[in-house]
């Protein structure tokens, strides 16, 4: 019996494919504790099978590539985005570039409602070094918002081994969305440590960063990422010397308490 088949629907029986019914909060966590024990590639399949519209958000990280890679040997589009903040590295532009061409799809770039000039009259010129949190709201967190709009299942590289504020990340989760609507986040990496993720880079040949070869863990804007030193953590170059960890996108988009 395939994944598809092995979890249970709300009402004990088997799951239908592309099931259209909002998943129930019981569903759902019983669908994420029964992927703990899947292949990453299993929990896709699973995702694929379950959810009609699923769309993988990636900021060009290790984790993003793999997932790019494995949803496309599994025949699928990955229906890939990513949120150009207008403060990305010219590498991580070229590396979607790169991604495009190596795999034949289209990563669709979500930018900030406002012009630059917008948010400087709005918030002040200065707003990544006075107010970060503000700032990530208007070039991530709100295209983010947007960008999940459409989407049935919303795929995130995540993993908990990124940091403590990561470590408890389940597999599934609930998001709230305006209009009472909800998006089901699926993290299919979220058990992998760093060294796994290599592993299949390297064994598969995946695309990746230039600026992971350069003393980079992990790259967003360039205000706002610093290289790691030997023995630091994956994340820690990013907002350092802030108490700042995350950007909000995986923390403030309305996730479902159940
Ligand atoms: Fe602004 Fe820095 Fe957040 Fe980018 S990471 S949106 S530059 S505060």
């Amino acid at each position: 019996m395939g994944a598809r088949l092995a979890l249970l629907g709300a009402h004990g029986g088997p799951m239908l494919l592309e099931d259209p019914r909002p998943m129930e909060p019981s569903e759902l966590r019983a669908a994420s504790a029964e992927l703990e024990s899947k292949t990453p590639q299993e929990i896709l399949a699973w995702v694929f099978d379950r959810f009609g519209a699923v769309g993988l958000s990636t900021a060009f990280g290790a984790s993003g590539s793999v997932l790019i890679d494995m949803i496309h040997r599994m025949g699928r589009d990955p229906n890939a985005f990513t949120l150009d903040t207008r403060r990305l590295f010219p590498e991580t532009l070229e590396l979607r570039d790169r991604l495009e061409k190596h795999y034949g799809i289209r990563i669709k770039s979500y930018e900030p409602a406002l012009a630059d000039a917008e948010i400087d009259a709005r918030y002040g010129a200065d707003l990544t070094r006075q107010n970060p949190d503000q700032c990530c709201f208007v070039r991530k967190v709100e295209p983010m918002r947007r960008a999940v709009a459409g989407l049935d299942c919303w795929l995130s590289g995540l993993r908990r081994d990124q940091g403590p504020t990561r470590a408890q990340a389940p597999i599934l989760q609930a998001v709230a969305l305006e209009g009472g609507r909800t998006v089901v986040k699926c993290h299919p990496l979220v058990a992998w440590g760093r060294r796994e993720v290599w592993k299949y880079i390297f064994e598969n040949q995946v695309p990746y960063h230039v600026l992971l070869d350069q003393g980079y863990a992990s790259v967003g804007c360039v205000p706002c990422t610093t290289p790691v030193e030997v023995g630091e953590g994956e994340r820690d170059g990013r907002w350092r010397g802030q108490l700042k960890t995350e950007c909000g996108i995986h923390t403030q988009l309305g996730e479902i308490k159940s």
